[in-house]
């Protein structure tokens, strides 16, 4: 019986197609929820990285569903996007068609990646039938009063007359066109996803993430307390507010910085006698800044003063107020306390010859000197000491953080307050390819919601996707789409032209999934009860911070409307690492990407060497979570692998007919080979698990072990996992069983115990340790385990032997 991939991994496929995995109904068992981060449909087809995802979450569904368990192991198509729209402008191809094309592209290809997938439950974000929930759940935001309009700026091309998403400006250019990027103020739609900032956080704390993760998370939020001082202005009765976060060195503080745009500098201007030559000084501070022409790095600083002072709570002295480039007006409150311990206060001070006041200095006296002496700028708020004000002299700043808050609130210098990093989501483009915002624009009712009886408000199909050059998108143009009649009033009224970022249909799809073609509503309570949460969620770790951020924030927010029973959506996050590859163009390993030239096309490797081998070398090639390289050497290795193992499955002799017994020996392997299998499927080593089947192959090819039928099962499911198309085969070829007939194999602790031998390590004789190993390890494998327990004695040395005796003895004879 010749192993021949092709015709094996044909049959299976078209037999999984003609009987394909279906997801048992709702209340069935226990249940998995395995989830892949849905795909973009691009035109250029799947790519190693998305087989790497899609495998490994594969992995642990199949186990899943072998243990018995009723999975949900979805697939569907983020479809939403840019490069559709921008496809359309260039080659006049409606986005609908050339979105459908490139899913039936995908899933072709996905085929081939043998995921027990139920596509029964297929979603796509551009289809009506879901986009009208996706339009819905925008209403419950509106209506609990979490979506609000407001001005606010957009990158904008003013030689394309558009305005671009952020991942079409390139270091401050326009992708297309090279044309340096202004900012642009447009009319939006606003999520208030800060009134979520806390709990935001306090989930985190609940979830099996990846540490990484949930930092990236929280550094995004940056929660931060703070201190916040008034001061009067001199000789007006105007008092302005500044928010430090850095206050441990507040007596430090000598002058006041605002924003060149902040709204309060007019009214601060009034009878200055330069207010005109201020305010046009601010202006161009503006321009300069929307055209990003700013070094923040080099601490590039600009500003005027404005002839004003404050009276500092702290000191009673008068603190100069300066117009400063690097402060941002929607940052804290926009006018900031400046000391010498802040490096762009300093350079600041330095450059407008501002007096400084030291009030914090390292311990080394030497640095302490050139910090007094204003040669240094010092701002190390964990190692630093105090020397001001006098309760907290020689105390490190970090060391009396909370005692300050109490100290300045207590003296009357200042509240503290809670601030985050967070800003509220801007939720609209201007873009033709995406959900419409159902709201309805009328001049006597304002903005009324449409009736949740007439979603989904369609896409209407038009000529141009042009954008319209005056920042609205090509949606406006479309006079008969956009005149309607107003719900309230019955009058002439207009639809919102704006439309949802490519964000919006991700942020829920997985509630979704369940029952994908519910008429009536998103979701079904049930579903949601024993479905939800996800319990696997596997995607990259592009996707870290925003759409997990968004879609924690859509459940939340779900949850609290009382539509779902759970306020997070995904137990246990799993991030891949990237596939990369040698590009000969640049001469370095690097992410896969079509300009570098060092794409591996996923197709043309299964066509060498077969699905099993790539899914296998895919979860062979290194630590599932981390970026690792692509070799075709390591494929080479995983397909004589499988090779070896089909003749040696096959061969006569090794599989024992029925009923006939095994020696023991040959079953404490297998039970053996479970083991170790289901400790690094635990702990998500996928990579190694690869080796513990080429360590067993090793053994039994060497030992000519012969199998019961039982152990062969437990050994063919085992694999099956990884590559299940050779897997079935041999089942069914050998063993006349179907795949799905059989369960997970479980190994017998008892049974191991007498198995293990302990084997004295040495070095020149000496015994340096002793590990305990399954009897019969092979040389190799307890070489390695002893070079690792016993390095320290192997090093600077030179091993000139090894004497091996199994199961007893490891000798390394060193010089
Ligand atoms: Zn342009
Ligand atoms: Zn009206």
């Amino acid at each position: 019986m010749h192993y021949n991939v092709k015709e094996v991994e044909a049959k299976w496929q078209k037999r999984w197609q003609q009987h394909p995995m279906v997801t048992k109904p709702t209340g069935s068992g226990k249940k998995y929820y395995c989830l892949d981060m849905f795909p973009y449909p691009s035109g250029s087809g799947l790519h190693v990285g998305h087989w790497r995802g899609y495998v490994l979450s594969d992995v642990y569904a199949r186990i899943k569903l072998l243990e018995g368990y009723n999975v949900l192991h979805p697939m569907g198509w983020d479809a939403f996007g840019l490069p559709a729209e921008n496809d359309a402008i260039k080659k006049g191809i409606h986005p609908q068609i050339s979105t459908a094309a490139n899913i039936a592209f995908f899933k072709k290809q996905l085929i081939e990646v043998a995921a027990i997938y139920d596509w029964s439950k297929e979603i796509n974000t551009t289809d009506p039938e879901y986009y009208k929930w996706t339009q819905w759940i925008f209403l419950q935001m509106y209506k609990a009063g979490l979506a609000y309009e407001a001005v606010a700026p957009i990158n904008w091309c003013p030689s394309c007359l558009t305005g671009l998403a952020n991942e079409e400006v390139v270091q401050g250019n326009c992708e297309r066109c090279g044309t340096q990027v202004l900012e642009r103020n447009v009319r939006q739609w606003i999520l208030r996803i800060t009134q979520y900032a806390e709990k935001l956080l306090e989930g985190l704390d609940r979830l099996d993430w990846p540490e990484k993760v949930k930092r990236m998370q929280r550094n995004w939020i940056g929660k931060s307390e703070g201190l916040v001082f008034s001061a009067p202005v001199k000789d007006s009765d105007i008092i302005i507010q500044t928010f430090s976060h850095h206050f441990e060195s507040f007596a430090a503080d000598t002058f006041i910085t605002i924003a060149p745009d902040h709204p309060l500098l007019s009214q601060l201007l009034d009878e200055v006698h330069n207010k005109n030559e201020i305010m046009q000084f601010c202006d161009d501070l503006i321009q300069k800044r929307a055209q990003k022409k700013y070094d923040t790095n080099a601490n590039e600083v600009e500003g005027i003063f404005t002839g004003r002072f404050a009276i500092d709570p702290v000191s009673g002295r008068e603190m100069p107020i300066w117009v400063a480039s690097f402060v941002i007006a929607a940052y804290g409150t926009g006018i900031v306390r400046c000391s010498a311990h802040d490096e762009r206060d300093f350079a600041f001070a330095k450059k407008y010859n501002i007096p400084l006041k030291v009030v914090l200095v390292p311990e080394d006296p030497t640095k302490r000197a050139l910090v007094e002496n204003f040669d240094l700028c010092y701002t190390d708020m964990e190692q630093g000491i105090l020397l001001e004000p006098t309760p907290f002299a020689g105390k490190k700043a970090s060391s009396v953080r909370q005692e300050i808050i109490q100290y300045c609130q207590e003296k009357g210098y200042a509240v503290a307050q809670t601030q985050y990093k967070l800003r509220d989501w801007i939720f609209s483009r201007q873009r033709y390819w995406g959900e419409p915002i159902p709201l309805i624009h009328c001049q006597r009712c304002g903005v009324v919601p449409v009736p949740e009886d007439q979603l989904p408000v369609e896409l209407p199909h038009v000529q141009s996707y042009q954008p319209t050059g005056t920042g609205e998108s090509p949606l406006a143009g479309i006079e008969s789409w956009v005149n309607t009649t107003c719900p309230t009033c019955g009058g002439p009224a207009r639809r919102e032209t704006n439309t949802m970022p490519q964000w919006a249909g991700s942020c829920w799809y997985f509630l979704r999934y369940p029952n994908p073609h519910l008429k009536d509503k998103p979701f079904d309570a049930a579903d949601m009860q024993y479905w939800l949460p996800v319990d696997l969620y596997v995607g990259g770790i592009e996707h870290a911070i925003l759409h997990l951020l968004y879609a924690r924030f859509y459940t939340k927010v779900l949850f609290d409307l009382g539509y779902l029973p759970f306020d997070e959506p995904f137990k246990q996050l799993f991030n891949q690492g990237m596939v990369c590859r040698y590009s000969e163009k640049s001469g370095l390993v690097e992410k896969m990407s079509k300009s570098k030239g060092n794409v591996v096309n996923p197709d043309d490797i299964v066509k060498s060497y077969g699905s099993d081998a790539l899914r296998m070398y895919i979860l062979f090639m290194g630590p599932p979570e981390l970026d690792c390289e692509w070799q075709d050497a390591g494929l080479d290795g995983v397909k004589r692998f499988l090779n070896r193992f089909w003749d040696y499955m096959v061969k006569e002799g090794t599989i024992l007919p029925e009923g006939q017994q095994e020696i023991e020996k040959v079953t404490r392997r297998t039970h053996a080979l479970i083991q170790e299998l289901q400790e690094r499927l635990d702990n998500f080593k996928t990579n190694t698990v690869i080796s513990s089947f080429m360590q067993w192959l090793n053994d039994a090819t060497e030992h000519s072990m012969q199998l019961s039928r039982t152990s062969a099962e437990m050994v063919l499911v085992a694999l099956s996992v990884v590559a299940p198309h050779i897997a079935s085969e041999l089942l069914e070829a050998l063993l006349e069983k179907q795949l799905l007939s059989c369960t997970w194999p479980k190994f017998d602790p008892a049974l191991l115990k007498s198995y293990e031998a302990k084997v004295t390590i040495q070095v020149n004789g000496k015994m340096r340790a002793i590990i305990t190993l399954p009897i019969g390890t092979l040389q190799d494998e307890v070489e390695k385990h002893a070079r690792q327990e016993i390095a320290k004695w192997l090093v600077g040395h030179e091993v000139v032997k090894i004497i091996f005796v199994q199961d007893k003895l490891l000798n390394f004879v060193i010089k």
